[in-house]
């Protein structure tokens, strides 16, 4: 069997997961964010898949197999094509004619249903596969956690009208809840924005992980869960003092909030902040400027203002300083909301209650005090811009939320008709009119999960896989290579395992016993059988991975034990 451990991790690898993945020999890295699996690694993956196929059967849907080469022509018609932007790997055939390594399947699902669905009795329909998708991710990192190549579960569901989806979507978020259950995953449903996808509700499935990129903020009074990017966040309440005159001030060198909340002796809420962005159209060119306004204590929420804006994430950047201020009048440092021209102007829906606040003059130097919305300037949109913080109150019940981060290990979306109606998936009702059909969108990052399974469970020495995961369920060391009585027995208890349908490893390399004790560590197979000393009278040594002592046994007691608790966890741990 072909079994590499590495002593010490590669540089690259930051965190556990990933070091733990490399040091066991599950993964080998090929290219940045691109990974192959070897033996071991490859198991364990396929045992994720297993999980999800059985959880997606069992609600109905059906597995197929689409490829990953897609028609660009289908992503046009979405529209897709552009909002994609430089995540998509597009490439040409020899013929010049566009294709993409497909990123997600939503076109080609639904291109699919539109071809092979005409009538009310075909629906409603949940079709899936398990496949490679590709995305050119700016920042690969963290192994399998953010890769270009990886392997997604995803499902489409068509139904007839809103309430059949409905019904689909909750079949799905029932079937996520147990295939992250059985992954042995400590994971919470969060309420997601739906991003480039569309439709108007989703979830994030999110394993907790301190090293895991997405934030959120739970309610532990109401259970309440929302993805920071997604969580509103409640205005102050409307100030009711009198508008004071505005005041040009002299505020030399104070380009920062707190630079010029210090000049002049005020606290961060009593003034404004702007951010200057400038968005790109779909040949590359600048399309215009947004100017957007935040009481001077609040973060902007990314998310928020690109979804006002309508466009998407990868068109949007910090606009280049002598541009900006050459076109709208602003000055960098000292941008107020009063006198711009030639941009789009987004306010925080906080500010119009807020009174006498100090904002940039857009002078160089300067600032106004006692701005007033209405009164010295309006917007075009005025809407809730602010990143929610650890502490702000719940929006559902109003007690404190506690911000937590976690691993996305899947995302479920009600797209509603954005696909069939763009693309022409339509079906005849009873009545022989045509409806568009209603659709949902489900996904689960296999691979990544497989990372998430890893990052929650390991120590010093390595992995501790979860039976239902775990590449092999028993290994079988024998401590002396050669010796007979040793052999025999160990070989026997191989064999018992076996025979009753256990998934064992026989550990006989010619290695020093540390060598063959420190590779099962790492690898984290649940259970191990030693074989050594006592092999004459058939004592042996049992050991689970998460405890820390072996204790002797009988050859047939260790046998019994480890098949009792395969058999207790092969599908998913016992409650927590
Ligand atoms: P993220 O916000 O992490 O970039 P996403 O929201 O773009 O992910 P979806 O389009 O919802 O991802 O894809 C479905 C699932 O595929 C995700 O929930 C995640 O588990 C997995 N996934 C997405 N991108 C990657 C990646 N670069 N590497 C590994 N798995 C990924
Ligand atoms: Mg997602």
């Amino acid at each position: 069997m072909h079994i590499n451990t590495l002593r010490e991790a590669p540089a690259e690898a930051e965190i556990p997961s990933h070091v733990w993945l490399l040091r066991s020999g599950m993964i080998r890295r090929l290219a940045s964010g691109v990974y192959g699996f070897m033996p071991l690694g490859y198991r364990s993956v396929r045992k994720i898949e297993e999980i999800v196929r059985q959880e997606m059967d069992a609600k109905g849907a059906q597995e197929i197999h689409m490829s990953a080469i897609q028609p660009a022509e289908l992503w046009k018609e979405s529209g897709r094509w552009f909002v994609m932007g430089p995540e998509m790997w597009r490439l040409k055939d020899r013929r010049e004619r566009e294709f993409c390594l497909g990123p997600t399947h939503e076109e080609i699902f639904t291109d699919i249903v539109k071809n092979e669905v005409s009538s009310y009795r075909q629906l409603p329909m949940n079709l899936y596969q398990i496949q490679t998708k590709y995305r050119d991710e700016a920042r690969p990192r963290f192994g399998l956690m953010r890769a270009r190549e990886f392997v997604m579960k995803d499902a489409y569901s068509f139904d007839r009208d809103r309430e059949g989806l409905d019904r689909s979507y909750e079949a799905m978020f029932d079937a996520y809840m147990r295939v992250f259950a059985r992954c042995g995953l400590r994971f919470r449903a969060v309420e997601a924005d739906s991003g480039t996808m569309g439709g108007n509700a989703s979830h994030e499935f999110q394993a907790l992980a301190e090293n895991g990129e997405s934030e959120m903020v739970c309610c532990e009074a109401c259970g309440m869960a929302v993805t920071t990017e997604r969580a509103r966040v409640a205005d102050a309440p409307a100030e009711t003092e009198a508008a004071l005159p505005a005041e040009t001030v002299y505020t030399p060198g104070t380009k920062t909030i707190e630079d010029v909340a210090a000049y002049l002796g005020l606290t961060r809420d009593r003034t404004m902040k702007a951010l200057l962005f400038a968005v790109s159209g779909e040949d590359g060119a600048l399309s215009e400027y947004v100017i957007a306004f935040l009481r001077g204590d609040r973060e902007l929420n990314m998310t928020k203002l690109i979804n006002c804006l309508g466009v998407p994430e990868h068109a949007v950047a910090f606009a280049d300083e002598a541009s900006v201020e050459a076109e709208t009048g602003c000055v960098c440092g000292f941008t107020g909301p009063m006198g711009l021209r030639g941009c789009r102007v987004v306010v925080d829906s906080e500010l119009p209650g807020q009174r006498n606040l100090c904002a940039g003059a857009n002078k160089a130097d300067h600032h106004i005090k006692n701005v007033n919305y209405g009164r010295d300037y309006t917007a075009e949109h005025i809407t809730d811009l602010k990143l929610i913080r650890d502490g702000d109150p719940c929006p559902a019940c109003g007690a404190p939320l506690k911000a937590a981060r976690g691993v996305e290990v899947g995302q479920i979306y009600k797209l509603g008709t954005k696909y069939s109606e763009s693309m022409g998936a339509y079906y005849k009702d009873e009545n022989m009119q045509d409806r568009a059909i209603v659709m949902g969108s489900y996904g689960i990052g296999v691979t990544r999960t497989l990372a998430a399974v890893v990052e929650q469970n390991h120590d010093d020495d390595g992995i501790l896989w979860p039976v239902s995961v775990a590449p092999y369920h028993v290994i079988v060391t024998i401590v002396k290579h050669g010796d007979a009585a040793q052999t025999a027995l160990a070989e026997r208890i191989y064999a018992a395992l076996l025979d009753a349908g256990a998934e064992a490893l026989l550990d006989d390399r010619d290695e020093r016993a540390g060598v063959k004790f420190k590779d099962a560590d790492l690898f984290g197979i649940p259970v191990r059988i030693t074989v050594g000393k006592k092999a004459a009278d058939g004592i042996v040594e049992y050991r689970l991975r998460r405890e820390k002592e072996a204790v002797e046994k009988s050859s047939d007691d260790a046998v019994a034990d480890a098949l009792r608790l395969i058999e207790a966890e092969r599908f998913g741990p016992a409650e927590r």
